[in-house]
């Protein structure tokens, strides 16, 4: 059975999706808000995401750029009244797979979940499993291990690993890496990346050994495959 997570902080709109997928066999759970919608996304698997664009907190595009950031390959149908040609492609290119305007009719939304439910992961392009040396990152468990030992990482913390694991041995500017992780409208500032970097560290380092990621002064960080030991 496909769960469903339906993300939409219209109440009365939310229920009623819920309840048709529920009808159609489909197991849905609701979110009202972008960072509630995003943190059950990384904490849990579900087959498919209903995201409507416009959410407090966290708009449903950035929660879709920090879900792709963090390697999370699931199914994207994104639901807007933004119907203007640049939106669908900002929608797009953010890592939604659909689009889907507001106000719509049921049975166009179904056939749309349907039509992407039957997608094989395997052809997306993010859900490979990323290896260098002997860390492993599995994007679609969301989970990391250090040789045979599993190393639990926050939302953030992985999503900023991931993006290292990606290119091993290139050096990233803390400006890359505060917009892949961050987003580039966040408010955050390039320290909370040396932060989140000091917080890998910890958790994939051996005492007393050379770093996993290496810092190249004045100008950023990258994954050691294979640090000195
Ligand atoms: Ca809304």
């Amino acid at each position: 059975m496909l769960r469903i997570l339906v993300v939409e902080d219209e109440q009365r709109l939310s229920r009623l999706i819920a309840r048709v997928l529920g009808e159609e066999g489909y197991t849905a759970e609701t979110a009202a808000d972008g960072r509630t919608a995003l943190s059950k996304a990384l904490a849990e698997p579900f087959d498919l995401l209903v995201v409507d664009w416009m959410l407090p907190d966290l708009a449903g595009i950035e929660v879709i750029r920090r879900l792709r950031a963090a390697e999370m390959s699931v199914p994207v149908l994104m639901l807007t009244a933004r119907t203007q040609i640049e939106d669908r492609v900002e929608g797009l290119d953010a890592g939604a797979d659909d689009y889907l305007p507001k106000p719509f009719a049921f049975p166009e939304l179904l056939a749309r979940i349907r039509a992407l439910s039957r997608w094989p992961r395997e052809e997306k392009k993010t859900g490979s499993i990323l290896q260098a040396g002997e860390v492993i990152l599995d994007p679609h468990r969301h989970a990391v291990w250090r040789g045979e030992e599993r190393v639990e990482l926050s939302a953030k913390e992985f999503a900023l690993l991931a993006t290292l694991l990606r290119r091993p041995g290139q050096v990233f500017t803390r400006s890359v890496l505060l917009d892949t992780v961050w987003g580039a409208t966040s408010d955050a500032y390039a320290n909370v990346v040396d932060l989140y970097i000091s917080y890998l560290r910890k958790k994939l380092d051996y005492e007393g050994k050379s770093s996993h990621i290496r810092t190249v002064r004045g100008v950023g960080y990258t994954f050691e495959p294979d640090p000195e030991r």
